[in-house]
């Protein structure tokens, strides 16, 4: 590990806004181009998003996780909830599906299309852990 940084915050949804640039700011010590820290970005705010609507279902008060280490090798970026969980997780993380009808099931696109190596970690009524490597 050369370098990390954890954030500890409230479900609330201003916090995406908060985890976005804070990760951000922590990754762009390492020479990314503004295109890679804008994925990052939008990586950063769908896990984000997701622990606090789904994994919390808009509830505040619970604790979201956001890591963030640099390794050698690249960065990883891990955002935790201790919320509902997720049944199936391969179909959770289908294109287009969402379990609310007025979303559109892409936040994991997003996350997939960031990341080289995705991981989804759930157990319902225990939790979520999503880990995204670049
Ligand atoms: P969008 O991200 O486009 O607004 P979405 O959040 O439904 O829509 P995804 O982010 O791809 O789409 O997530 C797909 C589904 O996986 C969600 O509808 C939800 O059922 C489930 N899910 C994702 N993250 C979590 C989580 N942290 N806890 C519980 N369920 C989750
Ligand atoms: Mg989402």
């Amino acid at each position: 590990v050369l370098n990390k940084c954890v954030l500890e915050f409230t479900s609330v949804p201003e916090n995406v806004a908060f985890a976005r640039v804070s990760v951000a700011a922590f990754a762009s010590q390492l020479d990314c181009t503004l295109p890679e820290l804008e994925e990052i970005k939008v990586a950063v705010s769908e896990a984000v998003g997701n622990a606090i609507v789904h994994g919390y279902g808009n509830k505040p008060n619970h604790t979201v996780r956001v890591s963030a280490t640099i390794y050698k090798e690249g960065l990883e970026i891990r955002v935790e909830d201790t919320g509902i969980g997720i049944a199936d997780i391969d179909l959770a993380m289908q294109p287009a599906y969402s379990t609310d009808p007025e979303r559109m099931g892409l936040g994991f696109v997003f996350m997939q299309s960031f990341s080289d190596q995705l991981q989804v970690d759930s157990t319902p009524g225990k939790g979520t852990t999503v880990t995204m490597f670049k």
